[in-house]
This record gives structure tokens, sequence and C-alpha cells, in this order.
């Protein structure tokens, strides 16, 4: 990582997709140093999703200390993720590392005829040393044939942020998927891990609203991948999976460009892409969502009375900020000085970032000295940050929210709009406790 930072104050070129004022609006971009987690992080809520999937990290002890610190304190009985180390032998080009990682994984797959899906994670050291964990998958899948599928993908915290992790996982599974034909029945994708609850809930709606032939990428289970192919329309349901949404362009399958389902009005635009491209009849629409919309409604109320007002700061790290910005603005009536975020794909984050009033600076990347500078002299009333810099941060007399737990909790959807603005409110109720 370089210290030296690269500043520079761009036009936005999202000008030619002309969706409003904002879309033209300046991007301070930073390429300096950065504080965020490694895509090894996405393994804590993918292992719970693709339930007979197993996750083997080809890394250090740092990367086996770094998922079981953000697993928390959890005993398995038969945990789903694992660290292989590289040992100093290893690293030193002393032992051969690929017949280590066979009889690892020979030795994994004996015992646990439970896993359907091996994914082989790579990790810093794994790249440092260059171990061509495609091949190893390639090879091992035909020496397990039958019994288990192998892939692999990088969780390698070099130039890469977390939730990076779930894209590359994710677009490793989209060569897997049964291919569909154009004259297929057209079918509706939800892309992007979501709770089994709110994952429900989607489905529901959408079998109200007409629209049935629905699948969800990642599957609960691995025997059940989704087909995807030019009949296909996809949502994202994450912000941060642009090799994911390729790779399913590179098949045929159609973008359905939306906001993010966070909150009363991110929910219904979402479910609105879908219903528009499905000819859903607008009466029917309303009435199918309005229930829902009601309930958000209600939840956010109590919430808005703590945020609205409150001059909230984001430091990029989840790739979530410009659709959680754009909830806390326009739903909670909160003042926003900044919305950083490691990478801006306006492809799919343009609807949110139009929302956003242009007296909010908008950054990508990160010079994190430079932005500690700008966020000490707004003085903002709450900063959401990643875990590096909360804990200065909150020294410092800041109130801070940490931005990864809006990964590990349920926040997509009508029924966790409420959920969702907790999340925010709750640092400022405790800060004013404190205060009291
Ligand atoms: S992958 Fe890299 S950044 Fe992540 S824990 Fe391992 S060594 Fe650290």
């Amino acid at each position: 990582m370089t210290s030296t930072a690269i500043h520079t104050l761009i036009p936005s070129p999202i000008a030619a997709r002309s969706q409003g004022a904002c879309s033209e609006r300046p991007i301070l971009k930073e390429r300096g140093q950065r504080e965020v987690f490694c895509g090894l992080t996405g393994i804590i809520w993918l292992h719970r999703k693709i339930q007979d999937a197993f996750f083997l990290v080809v890394g250090s002890r740092t990367c086996a200390h770094l998922i079981q610190s953000a697993a928390g304190v959890m005993i398995f009985a038969e945990p789903r993720f694992a660290t292989a180390i590289i040992d100093e032998r290893d690293l030193a080009g002393l032992a051969d590392a690929n017949e280590e990682l066979d009889r690892v994984v020979a030795r994994l797959l004996e015992r646990r005829p439970d896993i359907k899906m091996l994914f082989l994670v790579g990790s810093c050291p794994s790249e440092v040393i260059k171990l061509d964990l495609s091949r190893a998958a390639q090879r091992l899948s035909s020496a397990h044939a039958g019994k288990v599928r192998i892939l692999n993908y990088s969780g390698s915290g070099i130039e890469t942020t977390f939730t990076q992790g779930e894209d590359a996982c994710l677009a490793s599974l989209v060569p897997e998927l049964p291919l569909s034909a154009k004259t297929d029945a057209p079918a509706l994708l939800v892309v992007g891990a979501l709770a089994d609850v709110v994952e429900d809930q989607f489905a529901r709606l959408f079998t109200e609203l007409g629209i049935d032939n629905v699948h969800f990428l990642p599957p609960r289970s691995s025997r059940h991948l989704p087909p995807a192919g030019p009949n296909t329309k996809f949502l994202l349901a994450q912000p941060f999976l642009t090799d994911t949404a390729r790779a399913l362009e590179q098949r045929g399958a159609t973008h359905l460009p939306a906001m993010f389902p966070l909150g009363v009005e991110g929910t219904t635009a979402w479910l609105k892409a879908a219903a528009a491209a499905w000819n859903i009849d607008a009466d029917k629409f309303n009435a199918t969502v309005a229930p829902g919309q009601r309930r958000a409604r209600t939840a956010l109320e109590p919430h808005r009375f703590r945020l609205s007002g409150k001059r909230v700061f984001f430091f990029p790290d989840s790739q979530l900020e410009i659709p959680l910005a754009r909830f806390l603005y326009s739903e909670l009536s909160a003042d926003l000085i900044e919305a950083g975020t490691p990478y801006l794909h306006k492809g799919h984050v343009g609807a949110d970032l139009d929302a956003l009033p242009a007296t909010t600076l908008i950054s990508e990347g990160q010079d994190v000295d430079k932005q500690l500078d700008r966020c000490r002299a707004a003085k903002p009333d709450l900063v959401i940050c990643g875990l590096g810099l909360a804990n200065p941060l909150e020294a410092e007399g800041f109130t801070t929210k940490w931005s990864i737990e809006l990964l590990f909790s349920p926040v997509q959807g009508f029924d966790q709009a409420g959920d969702l603005a907790e999340l925010f409110s709750r640092p400022l109720v405790r800060r004013a406790r404190l205060e009291v």
C-alpha cells in the first residue's frame, strides 16, 4: 500500500445517463492509504447461506485469526470454513504446496461427506507464492468428481475491500449455473446474499405481484443452482457485485437498474424495476406493496425523530455507503457531509447517487489521513466507518457505527427498515446516555 495520495476532482462521466443534475456532480477520487478488511471476511456470511458448502482458505495464521475474530466466539461441531496454513517451508519453496493442499482436501472430504461444494479461497500469502488455485481446483475436481464441486476465488487483501470476497465467490459460481435459453420463460434472478428471512419475504412479494419464475444467487444449497441465460433479468440485492454482474451479462442476462432495497423508497423502487420488466399493472403493484410500505413507515418514525438533521460522515468500507446515505437522507432526513465508498459503480448505484443532495461530498477510494482531517474539521454527529477507525474516533469523542454490522444484519426490505434505522440511531442514543 502506498502512502502517496493522488487526488483528482473530476466530473462524473455519468452525465450521459441524464438522470438528473446530481449525475454530473464532481467525485473526489483518492488513491492513498486505506483502512479496510480483506475479502476473506465474506466467508462469515456466505458459509451461513450456502448450507452444503465449505470454504477452505489457503493462507497464513493471520488469515485464520482474521476469520475467527470476524466470526466472533463460535464453537462449531462441524465448522464450514477453515484455513490450510501455508507455513515457512512453503513460503521458502521448500515444500510442494500443491501436494500439501491435495492431502488436506482429501482428508477434509473423507471426514466430511456432507460437503457438496468446496471453495478454495486464495489469500495474500497464496498469491505471494503464486500458488495457482484455479489449477488446483481443476485438478481436485477431477480427483473428487461426482462427489463434490471444487471452485476457487481470491479473498486476498491486496488492493481489495472486504465485500469483494462475496463478489469473487459469486462470480466463480456463474460458470457453474445451468444455461437457460432465450426461448425459456422469462426468469428473475436476485443476486447477492440475503438473510433467509429477507429472501422469503421477497419471494412472497414477487409471487403476489405475479412474477413466479424467481431464483436467488447464492442458493441455499449447491444442488439448486439457479439457471442463467438470455431469458434472465437480474436485480442486484447488494451494490458490490461488479464482477458477478459482468459474468451474468456475458451469459446474456439483463441487469434491471434500480435503487437498492433499503427502507421504504429503496425497496419500492427495487420491486418496481422487476414489476416494470414484467409489465405488472400499476394498481396491482401499489396494492401489493402498500401493506409493507405502511409497516415500514411506522417503524421508521421513532428513528426519524432521532436522526433528522444529524450530520453524518461515511468512511469507505463496505460499498454499501451510497445506498445507505440515500436511505439516511431521503427517509430519515439526516444531513450528509461526506459519503465515501471504496469503488463507485455508477451503473449499479446511479439511482441512489442521483437522490443525494449536491451539498454532500462523494469520495471514491481513500487517503485515510486526509479523510480523517476532513472528518475532524466537519465534527459530524455520527461517523460510519470500519473497525480500525471506530475506536480511535470514539476516543476523540466521535459517535461511530461499525459498517461491518450492516453486512451481518438483515437490513433489506420493508420489514427490516426499522431495524436498519435503529442501527444508526442506537449509537446516538448510547452517546446521549453517556453524556447525561
Ligand atoms: S488475506 Fe491478506 S489481508 Fe486478509 S488476513 Fe490474510 S494476509 Fe491478512
